[in-house]
């Protein structure tokens, strides 16, 4: 038989790859075909009878969703029978729907509407049980964003589709038959209970107003613009829309992007719009007196040369080294590059820095030493789509990286084995193959127990260990002594289970290792790091596609942030400051002599200005009062600094402290950069102008540089961005132009012509031999003791981010999801009387918060979590900042805590 077929459609002769169906074959070839049901990869029910096409040589009409196209074949899509007939379909859908179109929030983008339009349909001649706005059913619309009409669901099952099929999640269902048919939809009074995660990606299937985002109808489809940019909360750097009508955000709708294909979560779609638009955004730079503690608003021409003027005095009298400035992983590359380049040049230090240093700097660090690149190895879509078994380590997706916990579900629905390492059951230890609940902290004697099982059991690659790695005997003595029985110990898990894994990990064909936080944020972070890569090269897992080595980093331009040269260590790229030839080449691009010194790491700066080593800061956009560990620790170091300048959207409790704060904008406000977890590059783009003196970062930062007689000539973003290019290798082939032209582009790129890299490390490893670091297993810092007897960790949840500067502004986030809590495991509660919702006392050495408290069986014994997120419950007044060797990445995910009823 042969693999392509030809056909004849409305008298065009076509030739097309055997298997399709008629109307992706007419799709492809720009031929119209109604569908009101149909949904590509997800729904192909032909319950709508529009799709009917005639076919020469068959008397019935046939549905072009369901019937492949043949060799042969005579199609007409469109002719009087079948005007007819699709007249005769849309007039009986519409019977049983309502027809209030004038107030319809689908009104214009509507397809039945569309159809009925294009087919002359006004009314129905039929009299439905729900005609004429008898509204037969209630709306369904408690949840915050989403709402439901059932009189204007035309039962296409879509949206049943796009939730389980897309999203991963199943719950929409259906209810009664014929006519008194609807939609089972969650989005009523138990809209919190009823697992239904507010993605609304049901809703963008929708093909009429039956099920709505609320904001839709503030607005007619006519009266807005739409511009595509990058969702501004976590780095899986979905592409969406931002709809806008007159200077205001009115909604957020997904777009098909490389690492999304078309979903949003909920921070994503419903997050990313009420903090621009927020009445307490900062509009005027302010300086404080520092006699009465309270602020005034100035003009920027004082705050600049104010600012510049206490740097340079400080400077003078303490020496470059006394300055430091971090960059915001949240803003731009192009601002974040010059925020370095500012500190670099001006300062004349490399006291510069980003958050990754408290949650991915691990990985940076880790990375680069056993594979010679601090990044994730493979794209999303190439670890999630076609893979034999995931090993997700320490990540919880599904809250914190939902896109990405998205397609991990539909993976696994289609037959790929998942194993959970994590010490919580977190949603998708229900879907896995294997669950290994270990013990907090305990991340490097598991990967070594893996290893010792993949190595006695003779499952690894002897031929990559022996051509693509070096090590290798070091680590086989090493791990001799992790036996199954002596980590199920250290680990408390069942050594079987272990042994389980280890041989689905080692044995699968296609098997990435995907991690997160509860890998790095350790003392002994960069180590399990280290450890992750050690079982990926010991299994041949590096350079393939659907393997390798996969951090999920954290917010949306975190690894731009690294990238940009906000490390202490590094100029952009990853180019070693303390490299004699890369200096000399950065020195002649920007006209300076610099520091050769690599500078201060963001977590000992703070202890630094509490010994008076560190004089001045600048910090862009970051918060650590809420976000570092142990926060008495840094206001403790806030307030030793002789000058502290903020540069943010709000008056956060960071900005409290500062002598001067600079209102910045918005990413909704700018133009620019983010680059995803997967390395991808993609575009930002200016969607409002709004009231206010606030000023573009970039701006702010090269009248600063000025102002310290630097002389920075002023530049767009893009033209920001072909400086990047010019002085890091990796990102040469990058311009704004090139990614307007063609999305994305994963970095190295080293070329206008090149195509970016989706897979790092083919052929061998970037540092030419994998190396194998044999980390021994170190208990955390803190363990529980008589006093402080229960472990606490901390993490997301879905519907926040961080110390949700951004999510707290929305108050559908915060109705969704408002109040801080902590899990604990219903033996300890009932040894403590403490009942499911009470509020309680949670204390550690550092200090004492208060919490409500989830009891149930997601943390075991021992064990409690709480989410960062909440300012009623601010936990890292709590966490230890305890600092891993290499990375001086602290230790949030563990320290000791008791618990006590109010
Ligand atoms: S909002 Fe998302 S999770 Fe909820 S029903 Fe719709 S698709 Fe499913
Ligand atoms: S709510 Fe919309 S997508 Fe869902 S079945 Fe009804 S018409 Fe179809
Ligand atoms: S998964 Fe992340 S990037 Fe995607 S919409 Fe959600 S928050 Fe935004």
């Amino acid at each position: 038989m042969s693999d392509r077929i030809t056909v004849t459609m409305d008298q065009k002769v076509i030739s097309a790859p055997a298997g399709v169906t008629i109307l992706k074959l007419a799709r492809d070839h720009k031929i119209f075909i109604p569908t009101l049901c149909y949904l590509e990869h997800v729904s192909d029910i032909g319950s709508c009878r529009l799709c009917v096409v005639e076919v020469e040589g068959y008397d019935s009409l046939l549905p072009a969703c369901r019937t492949k196209a043949e060799d042969g074949m005579v199609i007409t899509t469109e002719s009087p029978r079948l005007t007819k007939y699709r007249r005769e379909m849309l007039n009986l859908i519409l019977s049983n729907h309502d027809q209030d179109c004038m107030t319809c929030p689908a009104n214009g983008r509507c397809e039945l509407q569309a159809l009925c339009n294009r087919y002359g349909v006004k009314r129905s001649s039929y009299q439905g049980s729900g005609r004429e706005s008898k509204r037969r059913y209630p709306l369904v619309e408690d949840n915050p964003y989403l709402s439901y009409d059932p009189n204007k669901c035309i039962h296409c099952q879509r949206c049943i589709g796009a939730c389980q099929e897309l999203v991963g999640n199943g719950v929409l269902g259906n209810r009664g038959s014929g006519t008194t048919h609807v939609l089972e939809t969650p989005f009523g009074k138990n809209y919190k209970t009823s697992g239904c995660e507010t993605c609304g990606n049901c809703a963008n299937v929708c093909p009429t107003g039956a099920l709505t985002t609320k904001r839709e109808a503030g607005y007619q489809s006519w009266e807005v613009k739409r511009v595509r940019t990058t969702c501004p909360h976590c780095a899986t750097g979905c592409q969406l829309n931002l709809i806008v009508k007159d200077q205001q955000i009115v909604n957020a709708e997904p777009a098909d992007g490389p690492s999304n294909h078309g979903l949003l979560c909920v921070k994503g779609r419903f997050g990313s719009i009420d903090f621009v638009h927020a009445n307490d955004r900062l509009k005027k730079p302010l300086i404080k007196d520092r006699a009465t503690g309270s602020f005034r608003e100035v003009s920027w021409d004082e705050a600049i040369s104010y600012t510049a003027r206490h740097f340079l005095a400080l400077k003078e009298q303490y020496g470059a080294d006394s300055l430091a400035g971090f960059a915001c992983s949240r803003s731009t590359n192009e601002d974040i590059y010059m925020v370095q380049k500012m500190v670099r040049t001006c300062f004349g230090t490399n006291n510069t820095d980003n958050c990754a240093r408290v949650c991915h700097s691990a990985t940076v660090t880790g990375l680069a030493k056993t594979l010679g690149s601090g990044a994730m190895t493979n794209p999303i879509a190439d670890i999630t789509q076609d893979v034999d078994c995931i090993l997700l380590v320490g990540s919880n997706p599904e809250e914190a990286h939902p896109v990405v916990g998205m397609q991990i579900r539909k993976a696994v629905r289609n037959g790929t084995k998942l194993i959970v390492v994590d010490p919580r059951s977190i949603g998708l230890t229900k879907m896995a193959d294997v669950h290994l609940k270990l013990r907090p902290g305990t991340n490097v004697a598991f990967a070594n127990g893996m290893m010792h099982v993949m190595i006695q059991e003779k499952l690894f690659d002897e031929v990559y260990v022996q051509e693509h790695t070096e090590g290798f005997e070091e680590l086989k003595r090493m791990v001799e002594s992790y036996t199954p029985e002596r980590v199920g110990e250290i680990c408390h898990i069942d050594p079987d289970q272990l042994v389980e894994a280890a041989r689905m990990y080692a044995t699968a064909k296609k098997a990435p290792i995907i991690y997160c936080l509860g890998v790095t944020e350790h003392s002994t972070g960069t180590e399990g790091v280290m450890s992750m890569s050690n079982m990926a090269a010991l299994c041949g897992k590096i350079g393939r596609s659907g393997c390798g080595v996969n951090p999920l980093r954290g917010q949306n331009n975190v690894q731009g942030a690294c990238d940009m040269g906000a490390q202490p260590t590094d100029y952009p790229g990853y180019q070693k400051v303390d490299n004699p030839e890369v200096r000399a080449k950065f020195e002649k691009a920007w006209g300076v002599t610099l520091n050769p010194l690599p500078g201060l790491k963001a977590t000992d700066v703070f202890p630094a200005a509490i010994e008076g080593k560190i004089k001045g800061l600048y910090i862009c956009g970051e918060d650590p009062i809420v976000s570092d560990p142990d926060t008495h620790h840094i206001e403790k170091a806030l307030e030793s600094l002789e000058f502290l300048v903020v540069q943010d959207l709000f008056l956060t409790k960071t900005a409290k402290y500062a002598d001067v704060v600079l209102p910045g904008i918005s990413f909704a406000e700018k133009e620019g950069t983010f680059t995803n977890t997967e390395r991808r590059v993609q575009r930002v783009r200016k969607a409002v102008t709004l009231e206010g003196e606030m000023r573009p970062d970039t701006e702010i930062l090269i009248d600063l540089m000025n102002a310290m007689g630097y002389p920075q000539k002023h530049m767009t973003p893009a033209q920001i961005m072909e400086e990047i290019a010019q002085v890091t290798p990796s990102f040469r082939g990058i311009s704004h132009e090139r990614l307007d032209a063609v999305g994305g582009l994963q970095w190295p790129c080293p070329s206008p012509e090149h195509p970016g890299t989706p897979i790092m490390h083919v052929g061998q490893p970037a540092r030419g031999k994998a190396l194998f670091y044999p980390a021994e297993y170190q208990a955390s810092r803190e363990l529980p003791d008589e006093e402080y007897p229960l472990i606490l960790m901390t993490g997301r949840i879905l519907y926040h981010y961080n110390a949700a500067a951004m999510t707290s502004r929305a108050p559908g986030l915060v109705d969704l999801s408002g109040e801080g809590f902590i899990e604990v495991n219903y033996r300890d509660a009932k040894r403590l009387g403490i009942a499911n919702g009470e509020r309680i006392r949670v204390g550690s050495r550092r200090g004492e918060i208060t919490a409500t408290a989830r009891v149930g069986r997601k943390v075991s014994e021992g064990e409690t979590w709480m989410p960062f997120h909440f300012e009623d419950s601010p936990v890292n007044v709590l966490t230890n900042a305890a600092l891993d060797e290499f990375a001086r990445i602290p230790e949030y995910k563990v320290c000791a805590v008791w618990i006590k009823k109010m």
